[in-house]
């Protein structure tokens, strides 16, 4: 799966430290949840937060963004499945319960849109 621009922007609002949606995403998830999306990426390579922690690079927004697809297909999903971002489509079905803050990724390996 290829992240598409719709669907990275939605990723950068919610995980991004200035984004627009970034105090929302913190409420949803918890710091620990933070935490989970940072691992599941791979901008410096895969780490645990154990190296994360030690690099000081737990919020750093270029771990995230320099992502390869395959880990920003994993940040998705796992956004996805806390509700913190969500397919209108799969939302309608009630397959997914999302977030009230929920932002709309347009990427859903779930209905293929
Ligand atoms: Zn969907």
């Amino acid at each position: 799966m290829v992240i598409s621009d719709a669907t990275f922007k939605s990723v950068a609002a919610a995980l991004c430290p200035w984004g627009a949606g970034y105090d929302s995403t913190r409420r949803a998830l918890g710091e620990r949840g933070l935490d989970r999306c940072w691992e599941l990426a791979d901008g410096y390579g895969r780490c645990s937060l154990g190296d994360l922690r030690s690099r000081g690079l737990t919020r750093d927004w270029s771990h995230v963004r320099d992502s390869s697809d395959e880990a920003l297909a994993r940040i998705v999903g796992y956004l996805k499945r806390r509700g913190v971002l969500a397919c209108g489509t799969c939302a309608g079905s009630g397959a997914v319960r999302p977030h009230p803050t929920a932002l709309v990724a347009v990427d859903c390996p779930d209905c293929g849109r």
